[in-house]
């Protein structure tokens, strides 16, 4: 290979990742020597913090590697589990222990899927069969999974989806500029792994066809029941099974039931004084109105968060005017890459170093794994304002982040003066930025309202100055009742205990999976187990499933038809959950944001290390259930 070309694939490499697959892929370790160990603490520096000497000598070695591979000369990538364990602890340059390094090894799945699940039971295993199945509701990014995991399984299931396909939130919000704001390789299943993601962050139709794609490649589809929808569920204590009434007024029997519902899917509308009077046109950015022509008219968009700040840059280049009403803004994270291609040289190496997709999608889940969730937690010695940091660590991030702010807006003070935050960075979701948003509000026909909004009337919107805003439509970008767990099924459990009643507003479930009281229900991304600076929500989908079919294994084991939750255990966990969200920017701040409940309690998010939830949904605990 010409020399040109390996510089020109080694300018667009990840040197840390392409040195660990040339060493997978030659099987020689020589490929990563120990003076190019990577400093943990600089992980998410490019070249892992490597100096200048230090990156030639990456070069000098990829390049070699490159001409090796090409060549055919070594070994060859194969499940050379010591080879890849210290490829592992090179690539993360940190003191795994076994677990650890198990969890990265799944991460990787370099010589294939390491989660799949073993067959459960036999034949005649009786709370589960044909006609009584594992009901799994939605169709969703959790849903698919599930059904794969217990097709692997050998456990019937049937998935009940009230929409006309697969895809869930990715089916649901269609809205212009919809992209996914985690890196899009770190966002995907670890068993089914994409290289050639067009972009970093793609786009909804992008990330709609990769789900609906690994639903077909799983052979999940005769399983699958759309149209669907399920009002209400209660469980039989006789039988020890779900009965599950469907909209169409029909029902079904289920063994267990897998909530796989989302928590990002049911829209809030706030309720502002005169909204029904709008004489125009309003929706919600989750039902987008793809029959408005936009030419002339003028919009107002209320909110500014993360799926407005997609959508307004896109409004704004259509309509006439565009008036954002934003009642806090976000903090924004500067990603330059935010809408960028991924890079052809890196789709190039992809192609060419065997397994080389896998290990750079391994270092970015590395690198924002616990990533800059430790810039969250307080400090028990930070004694600055906690209305503004909650560590020095939590400070830096601020002032970095409002200097960002400054670049973006020095030259528009009157615009600076809104949108910087007066929060602690984490306190409510950050947003992904690549100077957008300032674009976006420095053109002529946008105005950022931030002093609030008196009432919607026939015209449009009243602010709180007194001012009409005169428009044709009003788009929500309002957000989603994340707190409403489940709803808005009607669940009941033993002794007709309502799992609403029981959850008064302030959802939990042990291991963010099971309630006491309602046996064989089994929650997917359930209460606090949502991230939201670091790692994806597939990998706790896929934590959750793995643990719910471990459940499932338990109960053939024991030749149990159910299993319920201790209430001390679940009282221990949501404890546990609670003391540490206290401990966290989100559960600090006073300010609003979707990981509260209404009454102020973090139930949506995870505030520990993110191995801990792979730990903790390894095996279910015997002494935590009662079996029935
Ligand atoms: P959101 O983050 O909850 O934002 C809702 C916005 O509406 C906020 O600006 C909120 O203001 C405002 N709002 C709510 N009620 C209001 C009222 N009564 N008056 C004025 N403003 C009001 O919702 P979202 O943007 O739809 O995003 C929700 C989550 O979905 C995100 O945080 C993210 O996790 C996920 N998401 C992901 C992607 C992606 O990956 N592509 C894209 C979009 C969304 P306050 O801040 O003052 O409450």
């Amino acid at each position: 290979m010409d020399t040109e070309r390996v510089e020109r694939l080694l300018d667009a490499a990840d040197l840390p990742s392409l040195l660990a697959a040339l060493a997978h892929a030659t099987g020689d370790p020589g490929l990563v020597p120990g003076d190019l160990w990577l400093n943990p603490d600089l992980a998410l520096q490019p070249d892992g913090g490597w100096d200048e000497q230090q990156v030639e000598r990456a070069r000098d070695l990829a390049a070699r590697g490159i001409e090796r591979v090409v060549a055919r000369v070594g070994g060859r990538a194969g499940p050379a589990d010591e080879l890849v364990a210290s490829l592992i602890d090179w690539l993360t340059g940190a003191d795994l222990d076994v677990g650890y390094r198990r969890m990265l090894a799944e991460e990787l799945a370099v010589t294939g899927d390491l989660r799949v699940p073993e067959p459960i039971g036999g034949d005649g295993w009786p709370p589960i069969d044909a006609d009584h199945p594992v009901a799994v509701i939605g169709a969703g990014m959790s849903g698919i999974l599930a059904a794969h995991r217990l097709k692997q399984a050998g456990v019937d299931c049937v998935v009940l989806e009230k929409n006309g396909d697969v895809g869930g939130t990715w089916l649901e919000n269609t809205y212009p500029g919809c992209r996914v704001d985690v890196f899009n390789h770190v966002y995907s299943y670890a068993g089914e792994q994409r290289p050639d993601w067009p972009e970093y962050h793609s786009s909804q139709p992008v990330l709609l066809d990769y789900f609906q794609d690994c639903a077909r490649r799983w052979g999940i589809h005769d399983r699958l029941r759309f149209g669907t929808g399920v009002d209400a569920m209660s469980w039989d204590e006789q039988a020890r099974r779900w009965t599950l009434q469907l909209d169409g007024g029909k029902a079904v029997t289920a063994g267990a039931v897998v909530s796989a519902v989302g928590q990002l899917n049911r829209p809030l509308i706030p309720r502002i004084e005169g909204t029904d009077d709008f004489a125009g046109e309003k929706f919600h950015s989750s039902s987008w109105r793809h029959d408005i022509d936009w030419d002339g008219l003028r919009v107002a968009v209320i909110g500014t968060g993360a799926s407005a700040l997609q959508f307004i840059p896109h409004l704004a280049e259509e309509a006439a005017h565009v008036t954002v009403f934003q009642r806090t803004p976000p903090w924004l994270i500067p990603r330059p890459v935010y809408h960028e291609p991924l890079a052809e040289g890196l789709l190039e190496l992809f192609r060419l170093i065997p397994g080389y997709a896998h290990w750079f999608r391994l270092r970015l889940f590395w690198c924002t794994h616990e990533g800059t969730v430790g810039a969250l937690r307080r400090d028990p010695a930070w004694d600055g304002p906690l209305d503004q940091a909650v560590s020095r660590r939590n400070e830096e991030t601020r002032r970095l982040l409002t200097l960002y702010l400054r670049s973006q807006f020095g030259d528009r003070p009157d615009l600076l003066s809104k949108v910087v935050p007066d929060y602690p960075v984490g306190s409510k979701r950050v947003v992904l930025d690549n100077g957008i948003w300032a674009s976006t509000l420095k053109r002529p026909n946008v105005e950022l309202v931030s002093d609030g909004i008196e009432r919607i009337e026939p015209a449009g919107v009243r602010g709180a100055d007194g001012r009409l805003h005169t428009v044709d439509v009003i788009v929500f970008g309002t957000g989603f009742r994340a707190s409403e767990f489940l709803m808005p099924m009607r669940v009941t459990g033993r002794s007709g205990a309502d799992l609403h009643q029981t959850w008064a507003g302030d959802a939990r479930a042990y291991n963010g999976v099971c309630v006491p009281g309602f046996p064989n229900l089994f929650c997917i991304y359930g209460p606090n187990t949502n991230i939201v600076v670091n790692g994806s929500i597939i990998y706790f989908a896929e934590c959750a499933t793995h643990y719910m079919v471990e459940c499932l294994r338990l109960l053939a084991s024991q030749g149990a038809a159910a299993m319920d939750c201790r209430p001390d255990a679940y009282d221990r966990y949501a404890a546990r959950m609670d003391e540490h969200n206290s401990q966290m920017a989100w559960g600090i701040s006073p300010v609003n944001s979707w990981y509260k409940s209404p009454s102020g309690r973090i139930a949506q998010n995870w505030p520990l290390p993110l191995v801990d939830y792979w730990r903790q949904t390894r095996l279910p605990d015997p002494a935590d259930f009662e079996l029935l």
